[in-house]
């Protein structure tokens, strides 16, 4: 099969074979962009390439013929006398790794043909220049010398002869430095750099073959659930130089704002220089738009390139481009990488501008990245108080506060030592991706809003604040200004406005913008689905809608009994010798309970609010501790001996097995009838105020049929005398959870007497596998570590066990009930791949905590498309 397509013979739809930068380069050719000319190597030869390790018979055939064809459409050719030929090397893989494998630029020049380009270009400081990047790409790519070894040589000339910046270094200073280059190939297998143009090549995409598997490739590929074995395919192109002078250079751009998703052509060029300077923050670039002042006709092709090819992809486009003397030149185009802000607003822009339909918008964002929208920032009193230690460019928003360290390895170490990080480097590359990957947010001195520390944070949505002026970082230390700064001190760090602050800022939790409410409105449309909100007190419950909660599935009542003033009455109750003892805390409690629910009832409105009955064991509220036990007894006015002995009687072995749920109110009912006094005296008032309230009163921990039948009678009862007492005509839906084995198989008989069914999938995970839910940390990572279970069914739903018995409830469920209502409560609920799946089991809702509803809302649209 064929390895080898030259750019005019693929598309973008051959990603896989291509790469994404080979198939998006042959695209634009095909579209009559400038793009220098080229051939792709497929990543089928680079599996190939994983078997032997060498280039193949068949694949240096086809090489050589390409090779010739680009001689014949460019009329240049490797070592000629009089028209060199010069191309760069560039992995691509079928998913975009931004700087992860490696490119080699200039390939093709040598002693002899650097004079001819000096000659040819008359520029032989353009030469050197580009015969010194070589010397150092190669070097490091393909021998593995230290990319430090040649920045070390670069520097020391540039302190003797006092320079500035690399502009300064003059065609002697170049050559000097290619002399010292060379030397650094002593240490070499081949000793030498090698002079053939062919062997270049043919050693070059070796290397980045081998690239694929190189450490941070394969660091980057589990953290983003890349597969290894997808392999990159090789790119030989045409070189173009932004290098060749005052009217050269290159820059990155994209389409729209990455950070902000504002519509305008947003990027950075140097003028004169080459490929990685201005992603590598070596010097600072200028922002595209001054382009327009020095080569406004090439600022305006680079527009009119930028709308069509966003026209034509109907995405954000990321383009790298080089001018050389004058002319633009396209040498990349992908889907640009964004914050989830940005990704939001150009998602929401580009549905208004007509480009992409609502469905299309509502598949673009990552339901898990929407949190980020929700993140904190600093607390904005004590923000505008602060006086700023320095500021830099906001090149990823959010905020963090955290510690200081200065490399990768220490940031990496510290966070795995439990600490919150701010990893601040003079620039980062890829090799510090651990360390990125580890901290809370990334702090740079050089580099522009493309830098790597930039693009890799944005996708990470890690905070980031890169190009401080003023900060300057040494091994283990950094001085901002005149303030030094040590391992381990503190640093606030704003990547909306860019500024860092000394020592640790308060955050504060973040309200939901405009595009986000219009973008999960659309998600409400759309999905089939509906996402409620677990919400125990007022306060949960105003911020689950202010996210756009359906309603409530899950108000756990026991949360309301911890305050100190009502877990007195609550033990009160508990100790009591008999049910006349009984009386007065459950009065105390009912007066409270009341409270809660009618400030519950009032917030929802019209919005249905499930309440659960008590479900903890009893203990959960007694004392444990002698010190405490001593504290409780002279409260209650008991002999520590007496309270010892009732907590030591009400200790269980087994208490999530033990008394609890619905078998509480088999021993007590008092303690179910006056919830459901408290909650129907609730509905009294709000009836009263003009609100009819339909109480959804949902019985946990069921498990057989009778047993559901008695609960629901001994609430109905309670209802009923409650509603005629006040001549109220009220209905309450009375259900059940159903998050025991038996009562999915038994689901049938249970709707007899349920009203409606939601899973409490933490408890049916727990008695599913039999797994204490405190307790799996001990087993479940080395479970995971050994291959023998995929995820924690905890975070992503156990489809083939827990969803098997779902499904059986589902079914049983409804043959008894065809319309009977079925919820998921429980942590899964706001697991995107989780509500995934209960969307093809036919629940009609899913309730998580009010963080997750839009995640839980984006999930249940795309699983609806
Ligand atoms: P990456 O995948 O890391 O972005 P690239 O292969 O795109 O690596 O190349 C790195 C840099 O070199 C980019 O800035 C790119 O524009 C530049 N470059 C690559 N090939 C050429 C070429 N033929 N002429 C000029 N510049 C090039
Ligand atoms: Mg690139
Ligand atoms: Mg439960």
């Amino acid at each position: 099969t064929k390895q080898i397509y030259t750019f005019a013979e693929g598309n973008m739809n051959m990603r896989e074979l291509l790469g994404g930068k080979g198939a998006n380069l042959a695209e634009m050719t095909n579209l009559g962009i400038p793009v220098p000319h080229g051939f792709t190597i497929t990543t089928a030869a680079c599996h190939d390439f994983q078997h032997q390790h060498v280039l193949s018979q068949g694949l240096q055939a086809e090489l050589a013929t390409a090779l010739s064809t680009l001689a014949a459409t460019t009329g240049k050719r490797f070592d000629d006398p009089v028209a060199p030929l010069l191309v760069s090397v560039r992995s691509g893989a079928p998913i975009s790794m931004p700087g992860m494998m490696d490119t080699i630029l200039n390939i093709g020049l040598n002693d002899t043909t650097v004079d001819t380009l000096a000659e040819l270009t008359q520029n032989p400081r353009f030469a050197y220049d580009s015969y010194r990047r070589l010397l150092a790409m190669f070097g490091n790519v393909v021998y593995g010398i230290p990319e430090q070894r040649f920045d070390d040589i670069l520097t020391t000339v540039k302190q003797a002869q006092g320079y500035e910046s690399d502009l300064d270094l003059t065609t002697a200073d170049l050559q000097e430095i290619v002399t010292q280059f060379k030397g650094l190939y002593h240490d070499t297998d081949a000793g030498v750099f090698p002079q053939s143009p062919k062997a270049q090549l043919e050693a070059a995409i070796t290397a980045v073959f081998a690239s694929w598997d190189n450490h941070r490739a394969r660091v980057y590929r589990a953290q983003n659930h890349i597969a290894d074995t997808l392999g990159t395919a090789v790119n030989v192109c045409e070189m173009v130089f932004g290098n060749a002078g005052c009217d050269s250079g290159t820059g990155v751009a994209f389409t729209r704002d990455p950070a902000t998703g504002a519509h305008a052509l947003f990027g950075e060029y140097l003028m004169n220089a080459q490929g990685e300077d201005v992603v590598s923050g070596v010097r600072t670039p200028q922002p595209v738009a001054a382009l327009q002042e020095s080569l406004p006709a090439v600022y305006d092709q680079l527009v009119a390139i930028a709308n069509k090819l966003e026209t034509h992809y109907r995405d954000m486009q990321d383009l790298e481009f080089t001018i050389e003397h004058g002319h633009l030149f396209l040498l990349q185009a992908r889907a640009g990488k964004r914050t989830t802000a940005a990704a939001l607003q150009i998602a929401c822009d580009q549905v208004d501008e007509g480009l992409i339909t609502r469905d299309e918008a509502l598949m673009r964002l990552d339901p898990e990245a929407l949190s980020d929208m929700l993140h904190p920032e600093f607390d904005p009193t004590i923000l505008a108080a602060a006086t700023p230690l320095a500021t830099g460019l906001p090149a990823s928003p959010g905020a963090a506060a955290g510690q200081v360290y200065f490399t990768a390895q220490a940031a990496k170490e510290a966070a795995d030592a439990g600490k919150k990080v701010i990893l601040v480097r003079q620039d980062t590359s890829p090799e510090d991706i651990d360390g990125m990957i580890a901290s809370a947010a990334i702090v740079t001195a050089r580099g522009g809003m493309t830098s790597h520390a930039a693009v890799v944070a944005r996708g990470m949505g890690a905070t980031a604040v890169v190009g401080v002026q003023a900060l300057s970082v040494k091994d283990d230390q950094a001085t901002i200004g005149d303030h030094q700064l040590q391992a381990g001190d503190w640093l606030s760090v704003d990547g909306a406005s860019g500024h860092l602050y000394l020592g640790e800022l308060p955050l504060v939790a973040t309200g939901v913008q405009n595009s986000l409410t219009t973008f999960l409105n659309w998600a409400k449309d759309r999905a089939t689905m509906a996402v409620y909100a677990n919400a125990d007190t007022p306060k949960d419950l105003q911020r689950a809608l202010e996210f756009g909660a359906d309603g409530v599935g899950l108000t756990r009542t026991e949360h309301m009994f911890f305050q100190p003033e009502r877990l007195i009455e609550m033990r009160r109750m508990i100790l009591a010798d008999t049910p006349q003892a009984r009386q007065a805390p459950l009065a105390a409690l009912e007066k409270m309970q009341e409270d809660d629910f009618y400030h519950i009832y009032k917030l929802a409105g019209t919005k249905s609010v499930t309440i659960r009955l008590l479900d903890p064991p009893l203990h959960e509220f007694l004392p444990h501790d002698d010190r405490e036990i001593q504290a409780v007894a002279k409260q209650l006015g008991m002999t520590r001996t007496d309270l010892t002995a009732r907590v030591a009687a009400l200790k269980e072995v087994n208490p999530m097995l033990g008394h609890r749920g619905d078998r509480l109110a088999v021993t007590f009912p008092e303690i179910y009838q006056m919830q459901v006094r408290a909650l129907m005296h609730a509905v009294v008032r709000l009836d009263h105020e003009g609100l009819t309230v339909t109480p959804h009163i949902m019985i946990p921990l069921t498990n057989t049929e009778a047993e559901m039948v008695a609960m629901r009678d001994l609430v109905q009862k309670v209802v009923t005398t409650i509603a005629a007492g006040n001549r109220l005509n009220v209905h309450a839906e009375i259900g059940t959870m159903v998050e025991t084995p038996r009562a999915c198989v038994t689901a049938s008989a249970i709707a007899h007497g349920a009203d409606f069914f939601s899973f409490g999938t933490n408890d049916l995970t727990q008695l599913t596998f039999a797994y204490s839910r405190d307790d799996v940390a001990s087993f479940l990572p080395a479970y995971r570590q050994q291959g023998l279970i995929k995820a924690d069914p905890f975070q992503h739903i156990d489809q083939a066990g827990v969803g098997a018995l779902m499904q059986l409830a589902i079914a049983g469920g409804r043959q008894t009930k065809p319309e009977l209502p079925i919820g998921v409560c429980g942590e899964v609920g706001g697991d995107p791949q989780s509500v995934a799946f209960f969307n093809t089991l036919g629940v009609n809702y899913v309730s998580c905590s009010p963080y997750r509803v839009p995640v839980a809302r984006l999930a249940a649209a795309q699983a609806a498309i």
